[in-house]
């Protein structure tokens, strides 16, 4: 992507969060992937599974970008409850700017007049992206963002298929963006987020092959991660917070891990297009969802810290 030409000078730099929220379908991920320029955004069947949600980063010298998952829209007879969990959430309050995605063809992913007043109430700016303009004509897509625009949004007319409409829209989204620095180092941003892809891919596939067991006991930890051979050698260690948890993610003889350990290296495969070596380990955290120290010695950003605490270091 890049930035019309009138953009590139003496603009500051910025950086911030970028929350996607919107229906299922509505075309999130392909517009995350559009932009990012691969397979980075994490599709799980289970909700609430992202606790460390930033699902992209897109860098260039004048802007980083860092998109974060919010709720979506989901039953639209619920719209208003839903509205209000997504105003109420930590992904709004953690953005600089929500991008709500709507679907063109499929006027109940627009917001109504009661969404509208909940988000607004916010002061968060919050951007329409009208997606799938190419499957509808030009005069109606003219006429979607006008109705968007009525409700009081500024709003886009994007296709996340082929393109139409994105530079525009970056430049929308960064222009509200903070004057700040890139909180992930540029040179680092690639190998900073394969890795953490890399923990959310195994966490993933646990989710996925343990179903109820243990959905949220679970994280993951790169111990080591060598690109500079063939096959790339990438150590995981799995964190659970039981004993028998531990057992669930082994399995009988082993089976279970083998399996996570294998889907888990094809999506690094895919993520880095190299051959990786994957090797897991699970080791017992004793109970360290409720542990303040033991979350921040897995990394994570409490409470008490600032925007720019949520890097991992
Ligand atoms: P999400 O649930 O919001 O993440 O939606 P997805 O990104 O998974 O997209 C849902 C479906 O819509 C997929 O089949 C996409 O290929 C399709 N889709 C997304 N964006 C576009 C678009 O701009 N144009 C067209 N024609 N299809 C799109
Ligand atoms: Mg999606």
């Amino acid at each position: 992507m890049t930035v019309p030409p009138e953009n590139q000078q003496q603009t500051p730099h910025r950086c911030g969060y970028v929350a996607l929220a919107g229906r299922p379908n509505v075309g999130k991920s392909t517009l995350l992937n559009t932009l990012v320029g691969q397979h980075l955004s994490i599709v799980s069947p289970k909700a609430q599974t992202t606790r460390e949600r930033v699902s992209g980063i897109l860098t260039t010298s004048h802007y980083q970008i860092l998109f974060i998952d919010a709720p979506g829209l989901i039953e639209p007879r619920y719209a208003l409850q839903e509205a209000m969990r997504l105003a109420a959430s930590a992904a709004i309050d953690e953005a600089d700017v929500v991008v709500l995605v709507v679907d063109a063809t499929e006027p109940d992913t627009f917001p109504d007049q009661e969404i509208g007043a909940t988000l607004r109430a916010r002061s968060v700016p919050i951007i329409i992206a009208v997606n799938k303009v190419d499957l509808v004509d030009g005069e109606t897509a003219a006429r979607l963002v006008g109705e968007a625009e009525a409700l009081g949004y500024s709003t886009l007319a994007i296709s996340a298929t082929t393109g139409a409409g994105l530079s525009e829209f970056l430049s929308v989204v960064v222009d509200r963006l903070p004057e700040s620095a890139a909180l992930f180092p540029e040179e680092d941003s690639a190998t900073q987020s394969v890795r953490f892809f890399a923990e959310e891919y195994v966490r993933e596939t646990c989710l996925e092959l343990l179903h109820e067991e243990l959905p949220y006991a679970v994280t993951c930890r790169v111990d080591e991660f060598r690109e500079g051979q063939d096959p790339v050698y990438v150590r995981i260690v799995i964190y659970v917070e039981r004993e028998s948890q531990k057992g669930i993610v082994i399995g009988r003889g082993g089976a279970t891990i083998k399996q996570i350990g294998q889907r888990s290296r094809e999506k690094i495969e895919a993520l880095v297009e190299r051959r990786v070596y994957l090797e897991l380990h699970v080791k017992v955290l004793e109970g360290w969802r409720r542990k303040h120290a033991r979350l921040r010695q897995l990394g994570y950003a409490l409470p008490s810290h600032t925007k720019g605490g949520q890097k991992r270091t």
